[in-house]
């Protein structure tokens, strides 16, 4: 099982889109996927079409009253499982702040999921996918805390490079707390190829971070900004669309790096 956390402190860079899709099409190409919604927005729990507000346990229940995760997992109608978030999610750094190993709690959640599912023999994830809030918050320092790997949604604008240098130093500083951590990839989101500055941010990216640069760029493709209205996964929703297949892309990028 390996644990990737969708993560960048700026909002609107993709990461819900990213998490939903990729998700969706590892499960596509027979993964074993569960989605974790740590956001209190709760987009990538509607965007696959659960019902934010009929969840029974949240990832809240979790780390503040020690639920089991197993008990929060939903199917989502989209094919794979999914635990969700939503308002009772807000305001949980300030409550978590109080307990003791407070950026631990996810880690020791998610080491007792491994053990209930060999104890109840499921069948084992081949991924979890974390879509983290647009902060550094203690949810996701505790996302990081757990994960093996990092996605970075990033889009190809004026800051980019100064924005991944300072994500890469925030990354390395967690590494203290987390010496797995590593930025798995970057991934370019919202991509305009007949953009020149994108273009350009582009080239200079692969030149600066060339080796941890996935190569698919992921189009801005309206069929990818639809979907989530229909609660469905993009590929579920236009199976053909620019942004379907280049997820798909993204997802065999994601596989081939796996040991
Ligand atoms: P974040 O989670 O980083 O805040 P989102 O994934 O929610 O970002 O994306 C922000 C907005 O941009 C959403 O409305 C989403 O539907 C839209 N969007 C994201 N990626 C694309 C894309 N490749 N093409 C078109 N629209 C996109
Ligand atoms: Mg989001």
């Amino acid at each position: 099982m390996e644990i990737i956390a969708i993560a960048n402190q700026k909002g609107g860079v993709g990461k819900t889109t990213t998490a939903v899709n990729l998700t969706a099409s590892l499960a596509a190409k027979h993964k074993n996927v569960l989605l974790i919604d740590l956001d209190p927005q709760g987009n990538a729990t509607s965007g696959t079409g659960v019902d934010k507000n009929e969840l029974g346990l949240t990832i809240a229940d979790v780390l503040l009253d020690g639920v089991s995760l197993s008990d929060a997992i939903v199917s989502s109608p989209a094919g794979f499982d999914v635990i969700g978030a939503n308002r009772d999610l807000a305001g949980m750094d300030i409550t978590l702040m109080g307990k003791a190993d407070s950026h631990e709690l996810f880690k020791t959640a998610m080491a007792d999921l491994v053990n209930d599912q060999v104890a109840t023999q499921k069948q084992p994830y081949d991924y979890v996918i974390i879509d983290c809030a647009p902060s550094l918050n203690l949810l996701t320092i505790n996302a990081l805390v757990a994960t093996d790997g990092v996605i970075i949604p990033m889009q190809c604008e004026y800051y980019a490079l100064e924005g991944l240098a300072d994500l890469s130093q925030t990354i390395e500083r967690l590494t203290e707390l987390n010496p797995k951590l590593y930025i798995r990839g970057v991934v370019r989101t919202l991509f305009d190829a007949r953009n020149t500055l994108a273009r350009d941010v582009s080239a200079e990216l692969e030149a600066h971070f060339g080796d941890i640069m996935y190569k698919t760029h992921i189009p801005r493709n309206i069929r990818l900004a639809e979907a989530p209205a229909h609660g469905l996964p993009v590929i579920a929703y236009e199976r053909w669309s620019k942004g379907a297949r280049a997820y798909q892309k993204l997802a065999a990028e994601v596989i081939k790096q796996s040991r």
